[in-house]
């Protein structure tokens, strides 16, 4: 999938948007990015899954990995095109955990997915996950990376860049052109 048709399929979803948002961090940005939105269509999300599975193919997984809850409908659709098992780790408190009978084996080869890499941080905790339970971790992988020079140790795929900047709200460049600023999900936004 190409980078521009992505980004097309995105803005059609409603997924990403242009204007002058307040995150939930209390940060403003210029764009806002939510890949639930794509991925609520199946047909969408197995084609992306489709695509990342292409990236990562070589990598030979036997089971993909993915934190919940963003990982898991991208990481149930790569493992689908790797004809290989989708389980997930979730936040029990605090940490990232397999629960749920699910196993990793000596023997099995894991690759990390998920729908956004930003700082991480999570990717990291569900690559510490596999290797506690006793995995190979082969690689990670995510539809979007708005991380720069993140580190994860393994090698790592995604299908876009995408470069968000965050502004404090004192030093915000569209607060100071008198743009209202918006939290998303509010109201549509016209782009
Ligand atoms: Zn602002």
């Amino acid at each position: 999938m190409k980078r521009d048709a992505l980004l097309d399929l995105y803005r059609r979803s409603g997924a990403l948007l242009d204007g002058h948002f307040r995150l939930t961090s209390g940060l403003h940005s210029p764009g806002y990015l939510q890949c639930a939105l794509v991925l609520q269509h199946p047909q969408h999300a197995e084609a992306l899954g489709r695509a990342v599975a292409d990236l990562a193919r070589e990598m030979r997984p036997t089971v993909v990995l993915s934190p919940a809850l963003g990982g898991i409908v991208i990481g149930h659709e790569v493992a689908r095109a790797l004809g290989v098992r989708a389980i997930f780790a979730e936040r029990q408190d605090g940490g990232l955990t397999l629960r749920r009978g699910f196993i990793i084996g000596e023997t099995d080869r894991v690759l990390v997915v998920e729908d956004v890499l930003t700082t991480g941080g999570s990717t990291r905790e569900t690559i510490q996950v596999a290797r506690a339970a006793g995995g190979r971790v082969v690689g990670a992988a995510s539809i979007v990376n708005r991380g720069r020079d993140v580190e994860l140790g393994v090698p790592y795929v995604s299908l876009v860049q995408i470069d968000l900047p965050t502004y404090e709200p004192d030093t915000c460049p569209l607060c100071a052109q008198g743009m209202p600023v918006v939290k998303p999900g509010s109201r549509p936004v016209a782009t």
